[in-house]
């Protein structure tokens, strides 16, 4: 187990995903934990490039990059957010912030989480209102609200749009 890891990620939390991926019959290889750090340190929404960008210099490729991510997504380790066609992946297990709203800027494509208690209470009563009035049981949450962020809007009002 390397050094750099057990600081970032709580012992207990990185046992439970190292069995949850011998459970899905992998490996936690030592590029894949590099991998999984990272998404804990940023805690932000990562593009395979982002990531390979990062870890490349510690002997991770770009296939390696792509496999793991895709083994996180497919047993739940990691998100995806499809965002015009670009695939982002943020944790989803162990995440800081686990129940939150997208929100991307179509000025700087930043893509921000909204978490505020209220939005989030709106959010499960939402949920709730489609599963009772459809009678179906939702599993997850995929909505992206588009617009221009706070930055973005300063900039607008500064340039007198
Ligand atoms: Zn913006
Ligand atoms: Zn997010």
């Amino acid at each position: 187990m390397s050094k750099v890891i057990d600081n970032i990620i709580l012992r207990d939390d990185l046992f439970f995903i190292e069995k949850l991926i011998e459970r899905n019959g992998y490996r936690l290889t030592d590029q894949r934990k590099l991998i999984l750090e990272y998404f804990f340190v940023s805690n932000k929404h990562l593009r395979v490039e982002d990531i390979y960008k990062e870890l490349r210099h510690e002997n991770v490729s770009l296939a390696t990059v792509y496999r793991t991510v895709k083994i996180f997504n497919d047993i739940g380790i990691l998100k995806e957010i499809i965002v015009d066609g670009a695939s982002y992946y943020e944790l989803k297990i162990f995440s800081q912030k686990p129940l939150h709203i997208h929100f991307q800027c179509v000025r700087c494509n930043d893509i921000i989480d909204v978490e505020e208690r209220e939005v989030a209470l709106k959010y499960l009563e939402l949920n709730k209102a489609i599963e009772d009035i459809n009678d179906l049981e939702i599993y997850d949450v995929d909505i992206m609200f588009v617009g221009l962020c706070k930055k973005c809007r300063e900039v607008n009002k500064w340039q007198g749009q």
